[in-house]
């Protein structure tokens, strides 16, 4: 039998061949079971029953049915009809058998689905070279699709695997937040959009304070811990989707609020300061029995012609150094 193997075909598969003859009359399945034995590759299957004989072509799978046109009970075309609607059968190449050369039939055998004509009994060597031609083109055709729906799987992986490397490659390491790259994309991005349609973009640039002291006396790794909480509050502050987050270096962070007014920027940047605080991260800075906290400095802008978003970047920056300046914990305005 023709096997179809779940990690493709080995080679002898085009050229083997399942024939399913159905006919009601048990001689001219004797007759051809007699000339198909010699043949290579050409296994046989006789159905006498045309009731049974979608359930056997599902069955056995046949590479070719040679399908009888007169059987009592049921017509023959309305069989090739059946073979046609059903999805298991719908390929499947169909040699329909007459008793004879009659044009009518013929034109009806074919708009009925046959592939096919045959006046039986045809010789052997008629009735073999079909079989072979037709059971070849059928291989070929599920070949194809075997190919097609492995691709499709294949194309379908590396789309998945794509948007997987994305993440990695937008998010920085230690928190899950948007890394530097992804965020000097994403506000050159925001920022043309807001210069398009004269929008406000506002920027938080948000600092751990006395982070080297809070390194020094409780190491690294409770440092990088301190910085993931920071993050997460960070990450929550954020009430829209076009909010981005970003790890901008070191115990730096970066929060882009497109299409955000100065007031809803600073309401955003004070409450953040305030849970950071509330997290009572115990710190002895500026004096034992502190808590970690940070400084944010903050900017809005509506771009104009000629403008760049480094504008913006360097505005966040000078609130950020007088909130520094000012005794940090607190969030200042930046001006031009
Ligand atoms: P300021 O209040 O003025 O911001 O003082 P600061 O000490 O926070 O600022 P400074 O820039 O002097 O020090 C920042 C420190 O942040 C230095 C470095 O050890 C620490 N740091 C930067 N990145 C990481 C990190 O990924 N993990 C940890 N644990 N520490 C980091
Ligand atoms: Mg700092
Ligand atoms: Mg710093």
């Amino acid at each position: 039998m023709h096997d179809l193997q779940i990690d493709g075909f080995k080679k002898t598969d085009e050229n083997s061949a399942m024939v399913l003859l159905v006919d009601d009359q048990a001689m001219i399945g004797e007759a051809v079971r007699r000339g198909l034995a010699n043949e290579e590759n050409i296994d046989f299957h006789f159905c006498a029953d045309p009731h049974q004989a979608i359930a056997q072509a599902i069955l056995i799978r046949p590479t070719v049915i040679l399908q009888d046109l007169v059987m009592p009970g049921l017509d023959g075309l309305t069989l090739v009809r059946e073979y046609r609607n059903n999805p298991q059968t719908r390929d499947i190449p169909i040699i329909v058998l007459s008793t004879k050369e009659d044009p009518l039939i013929k034109s009806a055998a074919f708009a009925a689905g046959a592939n096919d004509y045959l006046v039986k009994l045809p010789d052997t060597i008629e009735l073999v070279a079909r079989i072979r031609y037709h059971s070849r083109s059928y291989m070929t055709l599920l070949q194809r699709d075997e190919a097609y729906r492995a691709l499709r799987v294949s194309q379908q992986q590396l789309l998945d695997t794509n948007l997987v490397l994305q993440r990695l490659m937008n998010s920085d390491g230690l928190t899950g937040l948007s890394n530097r790259r992804h965020f000097d994309e994403y506000l050159e991005l925001e920022w043309r959009r807001a210069l398009r349609e004269q929008s406000q973009i506002s920027l938080l640039m948000i600092d751990v304070d006395y982070f080297k002291a809070f390194n020094d006396n409780f190491g690294h790794l409770e440092g990088d811990e301190a910085l993931r909480k920071v993050s997460s509050a960070i990450r929550e502050s954020c009430g829209r989707s076009s909010d981005l987050p970003a790890r901008y270096g070191g115990e730096e962070f970066a929060l882009v609020l497109p299409t955000t007014s100065p007031g809803g920027a600073r309401l955003l940047a004070e409450k953040l300061r305030q849970t950071v605080a509330g997290l009572n991260i115990p710190h002895i800075f500026p004096a034992p029995g502190a808590s970690l906290t940070i400084s944010i400095g903050l900017a809005t802008l509506i771009p104009q012609a000629g403008s760049s978003s480094r504008q913006l970047i360097m505005e966040a920056d000078k609130g950020l150094y007088s909130a520094k300046n000012n005794g940090r914990n607190q969030v200042v305005v930046g001006v031009s």
